[in-house]
């Protein structure tokens, strides 16, 4: 049997086994029990991270699931507003350390900072004071998001990139504290992409115009944004970078890979694009990317609860996609069903435990 899991859940099993099977009955059978896989999440023996979550609030139902299923989750503020929209950033801040608080560890933070007015005087000390206040109060990462690149322009009207100079202060910063910078920058394709043409993804973009950069005079491409979080990272070799979502080149994996071989301090999370593996025609192709960059890939979900939310639906995305990457049957998904990419055990770990322990320091205490 796997060390990994430990059996609490099937004693009497395990016990009519034995009871039921001499030594010399069981040896021509093991082959046959090792290739079994548990199903269940809830038997794996160390915690395991969830490091993309968006949790501002404190839950105790959702605590208590969490120790149920010994996962932590980093709980990442974003600064997601555009134009002239009132920050959240305040209550979201407060409510974050909150949470974390009360949570009996069961939640590290992230913070982040609101790249709008990234043209004033005092922007960048501002900003600077503000990460170095919240890695005080226990923010182990800064977040940076789409707006960086895709919505936020300057007076003149340019975009403001991700190595423009204004942010690279606050890189160092966070560098020389030893946090990591999780970077959500740029997004599908299929922004980029004529509609007309049903690109993947492209629906969220008929519904989210603001988002949507085909056809928008001045844009950058979506190359152009990542080549310039590339260049951050060339910038600052000792800074640990997350790219979410597969880096944003979930679509690419090739593309993906080149950068992981170019960037040693590049590691990417699989928040919410762990679809995008599972098709048949990327299947093969997906199991040995993952197997490949086996120390560079992080599990995490994006799950987003807000307030008000009731059923914390968390626990049950964690058990549906631990049987996506660590077994070979079909996985019930919300319409159909998805067959597993039977990740090895010691694949597992890592994505599940070791690298968010590495990657996202402080996540573990
Ligand atoms: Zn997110």
């Amino acid at each position: 049997m796997r060390a990994r899991r430990s059996r609490r859940d099937e004693p009497q099993n395990s016990d009519k086994m034995k009871a039921m099977m001499t030594r010399r009955d069981l040896l021509p059978s093991i082959p046959a029990l090792m290739a079994v896989r548990s199903l269940k999440g809830a038997d794996v023996v160390y915690q395991r991270f969830d490091t993309h979550t968006h949790i501002h609030n404190y839950f105790p139902d959702m605590i208590d699931a969490l120790e149920k299923s010994n996962f932590k989750c980093l709980s990442i503020c974003d600064s997601r507003e555009i134009g002239d929209e009132k920050s959240t950033l305040p209550e979201m801040t407060e409510g974050t350390i909150a949470a974390v608080k009360q949570s009996r560890g069961r939640l590290a933070w992230g913070t982040t900072f609101d790249p709008r007015n990234f043209e004033d005087k005092d922007f960048t000390s501002r900003a600077i004071a503000r990460v170095k206040e919240h890695f005080g109060q226990g923010a182990i990462a800064v977040k940076i998001w789409k707006n960086i690149g895709m919505a936020i322009r300057s007076q003149k009207g340019a975009y403001l990139l991700p190595d423009n100079p204004r942010l690279l202060p606050i890189y160092e910063t966070i560098q020389r504290e030893g946090k990591t910078l999780i970077s959500h920058l740029a997004d599908l394709n299929a922004a980029w992409m004529d509609p007309t043409g049903n690109p993947v993804g492209g629906k969220y973009y008929q519904d989210h115009p603001e988002w949507r950069m085909f056809g928008k005079a001045g844009a950058p491409s979506k190359e152009a944004i990542l080549n310039a979080r590339d260049r951050v990272m060339t910038k600052y070799p000792k800074l640990r970078v997350v790219g979410c979502h597969i880096g944003s080149n979930e679509q690419d994996l090739d593309l993906v890979a080149r950068r992981l071989d170019t960037y040693p301090n590049f590691a990417v999370d699989l928040a919410s694009r762990i679809r995008y593996l599972t098709p048949d025609s990327q299947r093969a192709k997906a199991r040995e990317f993952l197997i490949k960059y086996q120390d560079r890939i992080i599990y995490g979900t994006d799950f987003n609860m807000v307030a008000g939310d009731k059923a914390p639906g968390l626990p049950g995305k964690h058990e549906q996609e631990w049987k996506i990457l660590a077994t070979n049957g079909a996985v019930p998904e919300k319409k159909g069903s998805t067959r597993g990419l039977d990740l090895p055990d010691s694949v597992l770990k890592k994505i599940f435990h070791d690298n968010a322990a590495r990657w996202i320091q402080g996540i573990e205490s």
